[in-house]
């Protein structure tokens, strides 16, 4: 062993070790260090003081006292190129590394490492293989350093390495600038040739480029990712920016639509200023706030109701007559009612006078003939039923405040008519009701009345609506339910019902053109015998009006079409006869109480109403042993089972005065009205129960052709009773001959058809002897 010489440097056997933590350090390449373990220190010194010439070996982990079994083997030497002080007591230096040198013994251990060393020169052949393993390195190299961001090679280091002619030079700085693990760095610096560590090198290399792919990859993907989450937000942000500014754009546009909208809607000055105020709370609330769809349905009610359109009004009675008759037969007393009706309102302009109330029973034509008067005054027809209407906020809406208010329904029916002057209907309004929730009848009359009318508040809308241009007609079945104060606005036109012959021309020129139309036939496809339409009236429909007459009618009238689309090649005319009317309608439904067919004892044939027209009943009286009770049956109500006993008294006495001794305590008596599953009631079956009693008592027959209605007193009086017309036109229907009436009756006689006054006998009463007189035989 001895010195040896490296580029004409003499070095000693015999050197100065510092061990390196997680560094190695490579021949012909210069790099710095911080020296700053005692070992080390002591070492640098010692190499300062001589030749600066220090074995650098890197330790196999990085314990800061190191054992020398801890060193590799081979490190290199290292001339300190420049020394710094730094004031804690460590240096940084610049070392040079020189040769490859393995230790051949460690010769001391303190204070420093000194070891006896031996070169260990890399054999560099210049082969072929190892040049071409050094440009595949650098070139390798090159691409990485391109790529590679972190840590950087420095362009200046690939400009030198390219200038570069010594192998082992390139070998280090490639090395080195690798960023390799500490174990393959010192891998390279052990092995012997340099075809061999360019070999391993190139390995290294190879890898290194694999993972700055994969890096690449992954960055490549990460962008790709955060790019699209980026571009997402980006535009999601866009897009809500986008919305608001659209949104608002809208609103905006919106709140000025709303704003023309109410300006232009004909507002009294004070409902526009509120629906001005609603608005501008409206525009300054935000979009999500439930309240904002409440007032904009209550501005869009506002802005709908036609405050001040209204359709053209023309009343021309002749025009209007016209009308009345084209579309109703008969009602001549309605129809000269209306015209009056018309006629003052042409008078005055504008009626604050009573409202018309049809009454009569369903089917007479209350609803048609208000729209022909709509029709007539050129006016628009709305229609609005009340039965069963019990709430005051049906009537007047609900306040604002509740959960789905609505204004009531006179305004909801203003708001469909879309004019403020409509023929407004209000239907049924005697089964209008009252409870807790108040009464619909104030708020409708509040609504009815021309006198206050012209200021309606209804809840919901909170300003006042004008319905004083509005001509409401009501309807009604019977009068005695209508609320009192009601009525008493009310300007009453009775629809007393029809006659047979009535309902037969009703059907044959009003019911029927109508039906073929609606059913698209022609005339010539089917006809109607006179007889069959007077069998369908009689046999088939028992009524006061024609509504199920025109339903039966328009029964046969589908079964008819229906034949005829089925078989369209055999179509002919269809006759429709007495004879073949129950093919469409199945046997006769109704035959009406006839007369009686022989005189009788006991027996009287009576008179009465029902809500569907006239009736004709047989009284029966008998008597039996017992206590001296007085029987009644046949569903009889309070005032009729009263007026049976004022008649009874009455006849007991006119018997006593006739001389009849009777013993009314040991007999009872007992009155029968038939048809027991019809309610009876009112004072109008008087006469007739009381002229049986008496037939009774004094053994009397009574005509089998006589029937009678009227009201009986204690002392015999005959009074007025009402339903005259439809208790007429049952008799007549009965075939009875005479009909005795109250005196007072006699001025209903122009409601009955003349061909019925041709037919039946009347006689007019004032006193039961009267009766009595015309209704015993002698
Ligand atoms: P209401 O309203 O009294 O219940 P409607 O007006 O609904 O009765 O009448 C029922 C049907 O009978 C309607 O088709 C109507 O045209 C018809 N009608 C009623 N009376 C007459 C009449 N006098 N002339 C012609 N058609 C009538």
């Amino acid at each position: 062993m001895s010195d040896f010489k490296v580029n004409n440097i003499l070095i000693s056997e015999e050197l100065p070790v510092i061990a390196l933590k997680n560094i190695v350090l490579f021949p012909k390449v210069v790099i710095p260090l911080i020296v700053q373990r005692p070992k080390s220190v002591g070492a640098l010194d010692y190499a300062l003081s001589k030749d600066r010439l220090v074995l650098f070996v890197t330790q196999r982990n990085i314990e800061d006292n190191v054992d020398k079994k801890d060193l590799f083997e081979i490190g290199t030497i290292g001339r300190i190129v420049s020394v710094f002080k730094i004031p804690d007591g460590s240096y940084k230096i610049d070392v040079e590394g020189l040769a490859r040198a393995k230790i051949a013994a460690i010769t001391e251990e303190a204070p420093f490492f000194k070891a006896q060393i031996q070169p260990y020169s890399l054999i560099v052949r210049n082969s072929l293989e190892e040049k071409a393993f050094l440009r595949q390195a650098i070139d390798q190299f090159k691409t990485i350093s391109e790529v590679r961001s972190f840590p950087t090679i420095l362009p200046e280091i690939i400009y030198m390495m390219m200038q570069l002619k010594d192998t082992e030079q390139i070998l280090s700085l490639m090395t080195i600038n690798l960023n390799l693990e500490i174990e393959n760095q010192q891998k390279i610096l052990e092995l012997e040739s340099a075809l061999d560590a360019l070999r391993e090198l190139n390995i290294h290399l190879v890898r290194e480029k694999q993972i700055i792919e994969a890096e690449k990859n992954v960055t490549r993907e990460t962008k790709k990712q955060i790019g699209k989450m980026q571009k997402e937000l980006f535009l999601r942000e866009q897009l809500k920016s986008i919305e608001k500014e659209l949104g608002m754009e809208e609103e905006k546009g919106e709140f000025d639509v709303l704003k023309s909208k109410i300006l232009a809607a004909g507002m009294p000055k004070d409902v526009e200023e509120k629906a001005l105020k609603e608005l501008s709370k409206l525009s300054k609330m935000p979009s999500f706030n439930p309240e904002v769809s409440y007032l904009r349905t209550y501005l869009d009610w506002l802005v709908d109701l036609p405050w001040s359109k209204k359709t053209k009004e023309k009343i021309d009675l002749k025009e209007a007559e016209k009308i009345l008759d084209q579309d109703h037969y008969g009602l001549e007393k309605v129809k000269e009612r209306i015209l009056e009706y018309l006629a003052v309102q042409k008078q005055v302009g504008k009626l604050k006078g009573p409202i018309l109330c049809l009454v009569g029973p369903p089917g007479t034509g209350k609803t048609s003939i208000g729209q022909s008067i709509a029709k007539a005054l050129g006016r628009k027809f709305i229609r609005l039923s009340l039965g069963g209407l019990r709430d005051e906020a049906e009537i007047r809406g609900h306040r604002r405040t509740y959960v789905g208010a609505l204004p009531g329904r006179i305004i909801q029916g203003i708001h469909n008519a879309g004019v403020r002057n409509p023929v407004f209907m209000l239907d049924e309004i005697d089964k209008i009701g009252m409870d807790f929730r108040g009464d619909p009848s104030a708020a409708l009359l509040e609504a009815l009345d021309p006198q206050q009318n012209n200021s309606f508040s209804d809840h919901y809308l909170e300003v006042s609506f004008d319905l004083s241009d509005v001509l409401f007609i009501t309807t009604a079945n019977v009068l005695d339910t209508i609320p009192p104060a009601l009525r008493d606005r009310l300007e009453i036109i009775e629809f007393p019902g029809y006659s047979e012959d009535e309902k037969f021309h009703i059907a044959k020129n009003f019911l029927l053109p109508k039906a073929y139309k609606d059913h698209g036939l022609k005339k010539k496809d089917l006809e109607f015998t006179d007889g069959a339409l007077i069998d369908v009236v009689r046999k088939h429909t028992r009524e006061a009006g024609v509504r199920d007459l025109e339903r039966q009618l328009s029964t046969i009238i589908r079964k008819v079409t229906k034949k005829l689309v089925e078989s369209p090649s055999e179509r002919r005319r269809i006759m429709i006869t007495e004879k073949t009317i129950h093919k469409y309608l199945g046997p006769a439904k109704y035959t009406h109480q006839m007369a009686e067919t022989k005189d009788e004892i006991g027996v009287v044939t009576g008179l009465g109403w029902t809500p569907v027209g006239g009736e004709v009943f047989a009284i029966e009286v008998t008597k039996m042993p017992g206590r001296g009770r007085l029987i009644l049956t046949g569903q009889l109500g309070s005032v009729m089972r009263e007026s049976a006993q004022t008649g009874l008294s009455y006849a007991r006495t006119y018997a006593a005065r006739q001389g009849i001794e009777e013993d009314f305590n040991k007999d009872d008596i007992h009155i029968h009205v038939p048809s027991g599953a019809i309610k009876k009631d009112g004072p109008s079956a008087g006469i007739a129960m009381t002229t049986a009693l008496v037939s009774l008592f004094l053994k009397k027959y009574v005509k089998k052709e006589i029937c009678m209605t009227g009201e009986v007193t204690l002392r015999g009086k005959v009074l007025e009773i009402g339903g005259v017309k439809e208790k007429v036109l049952a008799a007549h229907r009965a075939g009875l001959k005479t009909v005795i009436l109250p005196q007072e009756n006699k001025k209903d006689m122009d409601d009955i058809p003349r061909e019925i006054q041709k037919d039946v006998k009347f006689v007019f009463t004032k006193s039961m002897e009267e009766v009595l007189k015309t209704a015993f035989r002698n």
